[in-house]
């Protein structure tokens, strides 16, 4: 079975074709850099990172467009709080941001769109739908007249034909005539920035932002448009009737949503003291690795409940990957090849991109890996596993990595290059075959200051970082 997507606007898995043939335009929502992004911005920016490297290995060429917003209500309040100009406070947290993501070996979208720099395409983008009779204007306010595009609700399947105009549905701070309606363009207030444009001095709201940089970079049509499942209503709805306002075509065929994750079941919030940075996790002794393959390892549509109870078994599972992979390249195999070790190679591999295909199924993608990483360690144990076994057995990791990508380690900032080790267990073999037995444990308890464990096998030296 071909890749398959669940489509929120279908409410269906349906198999993925983008409209040109190897090209997917995407666009996913990126962050609000008014403070450090918790892990629950990360489960997303994860689940981005997963779904790129496999459309990727699935052989497409993305281009990928994400925003940054740096322009809202909140980032105003406080960099006005903090006395720094909207652009010396949004820097801090954007930098932040992109410094998480290389972290986290989150790949880089294709293009990063700030809203600031696209605000006379946003004004032109209004003054579209003001020329097309879908907005109206309130105290130098406009905004988008819901009424006018009567597929609305089409994406979260609200019922919204029994809302009574003037119901409140909680989309913006502002007064509005309908309920439903928002704001494209907010009116200046004082000691507030503000830009002045054709349709007058004011700042965009949340929601135009994306439907223009899309339609701007991607053209009227996305192939996907992704983002965390809170942003279906109203984000996504008011995009949509934006977007196909603006060009009359279907906005985006896909929409795919992760869910949310939670913090010992509970909702992560600052005053229930579960309120988690990747650098509170860092602090506490976690590598980003750990943090990624827990993340990961829950598919995206499930609820993701988040523990350090799951982050330490996530260490111990990739540490069994970076064993298992070290015993392979250390192993002194005899030669030929294992008939029913090379089959359940081959199952592991076509399980593993079956479970991908099968809307990014990543649970069951790692438990063939780990079923094959069981039978293989057994047959090391036995001799049964051959050389003519080991490509294929590399290759199934290798695929593992390219989509989780944990198994390289992240070298500290004061961490030995694979180079200086290799000297240093060198220079102990020295040591030993000239019966300095001192010097070869002080090198053994050098390495281990600076994180790296010996192990000497049958096979030779191994070493790993701790
Ligand atoms: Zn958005």
């Amino acid at each position: 079975m071909a890749l398959r997507f669940y489509n929120t606007l279908t409410q269906r898995v349906q198999p993925f074709e983008p409209l040109e043939d190897h090209l997917v335009r995407m666009y996913t929502c990126g962050p609000t850099v008014y403070d450090f992004a918790h892990i629950g911005n990360f489960r997303t920016f994860v689940f981005y990172d997963i779904l790129r490297r496999w459309l990727r290995a699935s052989g497409y060429t993305l281009d990928h467009v994400m925003n940054i917003t740096d322009v809202d209500d909140k980032i105003i309040r406080n960099a006005v709080a903090k006395g720094k100009s909207l652009e010396e406070y949004t820097n801090i947290y954007t930098d932040a941001f992109l410094a998480d993501c290389a972290t986290l070996r989150l790949e880089r979208p294709e293009r990063l769109a700030r809203a600031t720099a696209h605000i006379p395409e946003m004004a032109a983008a209004i003054r579209k739908l003001e020329d097309e009779g879908h907005t109206y204007r309130s105290d130098g306010s406009i905004y988008f007249r819901i009424a006018t595009f009567p597929p609305y609700g089409k994406l979260s399947h609200h019922d919204f034909s029994g809302m009574v105009a003037g119901a409140r549905v909680d989309v913006d701070e502002y007064e509005k005539g309908d309920a439903r309606d928002f704001a494209l363009w907010k009116a200046p207030k004082e000691g507030e920035v503000a830009w002045d444009t054709e349709v007058g001095r004011g700042r965009p709201g949340w929601h135009i932002e994306c439907s223009v940089m899309a339609i701007q970079y991607l053209g009227a049509t996305l192939d996907i448009h992704a983002g965390g499942v809170d942003l279906v209503f109203p984000h996504h709805e008011n995009e949509i009737a934006q977007s196909e306002s603006l060009t009359g075509k279907e906005f985006a065929r896909y929409w795919i949503h992760s869910e949310f994750l939670l913090v010992d079941g509970q909702k992560m919030s600052k005053s229930l003291g579960n309120f988690y940075t990747l650098r509170d996790l860092f602090a506490r002794g976690f590598t980003p690795e750990s943090v990624r393959y827990l993340l990961a390892s829950v598919p995206y549509r499930k609820g993701l409940n988040f523990t350090f109870d799951g982050l330490a078994s996530a260490r111990t599972a990739i540490e069994r990957l970076r064993n298992f992979r070290l015993r392979l390249e250390t192993a002194k195999l005899s030669d030929g090849i294992d008939g029913k070790m090379a089959e359940h190679a081959a199952k592991a591999l076509a399980d593993f991109d079956a479970s991908m295909d099968d809307d990014l199924n990543t649970a069951e993608a790692l438990g063939a890996v780990f079923e094959f990483l069981r039978e293989a360690n057994s047959a090391l144990d036995t001799g049964d596993f051959k050389a003519g076994n080991l490509e294929a057995a590399l290759a199934l990791l290798a695929r593992f990595d390219l989509v989780f990508d944990v198994l390289k380690p992240s070298v500290q900032a004061d961490g030995l290059s694979e180079a200086e080790i290799d000297e240093l267990i060198a220079a102990r073999a020295a040591a030993k075959k000239a019966r300095d037995f001192a010097r070869a444990d002080g090198i053994r308890k050098e390495l281990l200051e600076k994180g790296v464990v010996i192990e000497d096998t049958k096979d030779g030296v191994r070493w790993k970082r701790k």
